[in-house]
């Protein structure tokens, strides 16, 4: 039996014995219980975002001039991660002219490499955007 409904057995009892000032009490407190439980039920969930927010930042690599995570290939909207810190796959690559490009559907922005034939990879050691 959890708390609240303990607290409605009391509020149950408290009402058959017919004190009123203590009755009204007792909702009170009932009603305070139901208010502390919900902030808990609402800060476990904020850890639990947080938390998970963590475990992507932590596994977050910047390969100019996009993220990665782990060993997932596709690359993460810069944009996206660094101003807002959503991780957010990029669509792509497009063939363009002159070169591949990336487009984020949810903050639509477009990256193209002209100068380049292709983008850094998960697996590459350096940024060739570096040189
Ligand atoms: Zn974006």
């Amino acid at each position: 039996m959890g708390i609240i409904d303990n607290a409605k057995e009391v509020v149950d009892l408290v009402k058959k014995v017919g004190d009123i000032e203590l009755y009204r009490k007792i909702v009170e407190l009932e009603g305070e219980i139901v208010e502390l439980t919900r902030q808990k039920r609402s800060m476990e969930e904020q850890i639990e975002e947080l938390r998970s927010l963590l475990n992507i930042k932590q596994q977050m690599v910047f390969k100019k001039p996009f993220y990665y995570q782990g060993d997932d290939p596709h690359p993460y909207c810069p944009k996206c991660w660094e101003a807002d810190k959503v991780a957010v796959h990029l669509n792509g690559p497009e063939d363009m002219q002159g070169g591949p490009c990336y487009d984020c559907l949810k903050c639509r922005s477009v990256i193209t490499n002209p100068k380049r034939k292709s983008f850094p990879t998960v697996e590459s050691e350096s940024s060739p955007w570096a040189k």
